[in-house]
This record gives structure tokens, sequence and C-alpha cells, in this order.
């Protein structure tokens, strides 16, 4: 399904604002809007949604958008209780991320990539999962023979490749060209559903190419370093490792 709406989170990440129409609002609790453009990302892939405020141009009211996600193909945007009668359709709005928060993300996103791309090339070993907050994040992999030495010396690594300053490219794919890629299988490109036509990667060039729908920054020297802040054991093979932002504002 072609959405109405432009999204341009997954376009440009570095869009903090946008000046937009109000398409569709539905009361409630949490009042429901979508617009004809928007900067919000929905969440998705272990990045959570964006959070920020619409202000209304013919009055200047505000409202704080406390979550946004995907329904029917849309971006929603969800309004914090509290904040009165929702704008109306057809309303000229400015969109405004809380921008802190998400460059936050999508330095601490980046650096996951880097972190599987390290464990992918160095150990073989696969991701199978992760998750992040604005500065810190984990991932699991099935890397049987992980250990403390090992952990040190994939920060390390993970460090000397993110200050290599390598650049992050945003590709958007046909499913047959993107299936071609033996690199992406091993983020299981191939379990994406059959209706899928085009796949978005990520590729830190040179270290890491993932099929991914979230936002990054466009150079690894944006991210700073990492530190590891701690390893489990989830299984015999299963085994996850923590990670924050050295600076994470
Ligand atoms: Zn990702």
């Amino acid at each position: 399904m072609t959405p109405t709406g432009e999204q341009l989170c997954y376009t440009d990440a570095y869009a903090r604002t946008a000046e937009a129409r109000v398409a569709a609002v539905e009361a409630g609790e949490a009042a429901l809007v979508v617009l004809d453009r928007t900067v919000f990302y929905p969440g998705g892939g272990g990045q959570p949604s964006d959070r920020g405020l619409l202000l209304r141009t013919e009055d200047g009211r505000t409202w704080t958008v406390r979550a946004a996600r995907k329904a029917g193909g849309e971006i929603v945007h969800e309004l914090e209780p509290g904040d009165g009668d929702p704008p109306g359709v057809g309303d000229a709005l400015t969109v405004d991320l809380d921008w802190a928060r998400r460059l936050a993300l999508m330095r601490t996103h980046t650096a996951l990539h880097a972190l599987c791309g390290v464990v992918w090339r160095d150990y073989g070993a696969l991701v199978t999962g992760g998750n992040m907050e604005p500065g810190s994040g984990r991932m699991d992999f099935e890397f049987e023979r992980m250990s403390g030495d090992l952990v040190d010396a994939i920060e390390a690594t993970v460090n000397t490749e993110l200050a290599a300053a390598r650049d992050v490219r945003v590709a958007v794919l046909p499913r047959e060209e993107a299936f071609a890629i033996p690199d992406l299988i091993r983020t299981k490109v191939n379990l994406l559903p059959e209706g899928i036509e085009e796949i978005r990667t990520i590729e830190i060039v040179g270290l890491d190419l993932q099929a991914d729908g979230g936002t990054h920054v466009s150079n690894t020297s944006e991210v700073g370093g990492i530190r590891v802040t701690g390893y489990e054991s989830k299984g015999r093979i299963n085994k996850r490792i923590r990670m924050e932002l050295v600076d994470p504002a």
C-alpha cells in the first residue's frame, strides 16, 4: 500500500522539521493524527519512535507527540492526553522532532551496526536481535564462544572502525537485487514478507551491510566511541552484548 503522507525519515535522517497539513484525525484518550508529510520515525527494527511537537501555524498552539507508529502504511502521531482538542483536518502545522533524542538514537543505531559488522567479520557470529534507547543498546548473537576477553577485543575493534570515519549509505533495492547480496542473508532478509517489493539497506562502507528501516548518521565519526557495559549468556549459543555511547549527548 502506498501511503498518502510523505515519510521524510527514510530519505533524509537529518530532516528535523517539516511544514505539513493534517490529513486525518482520530479522537480518543490519546488523539491520533496523520499528516501529509512528516519527519517522525514510527519505530521499528529495535529503534524506538520519535517524540516531538506539532505547532499550528494559524494560532501558535502546540501539541506534544508522545509516540508515533505505522498503521496501514501511514505514520500515525499519538498526541499526549491533556493537550486539549486535537488539530483539525486541513490545519497547517510545523512538525518538530525532539532532535537531541533522535540524534542520540541515530548515533546509537549506527554504533550497533558497527558492532554487528565487527562480530560477523571477525567471529562469523550472526545477530539474532537487538534493541536500543537513546545512547545505549544491546545486541544478541549466535556466539557460543563469547568471553570477557573477546568482548574487550570487540569493543576496541568497534572503536577503531568508528574512528575510521566510514560513510554510512542508504539504498533502496528491488527485492531480487537485495536477495543476490550474500551479506544480507545473515540479517534474515529472506524472512521478509512476499509482498515487500523493495528493500532498504544501510551500508557502513567497508564494514557492514544490512536490510534496515531505521535512521542513521551519515558517517561513523559522528558516533564517537562506545563502551561495552556488559555481556550475558541467554543460553548455550545465544549471547547478549550491551553497549553505550561514550558521549551520549
Ligand atoms: Zn538496524
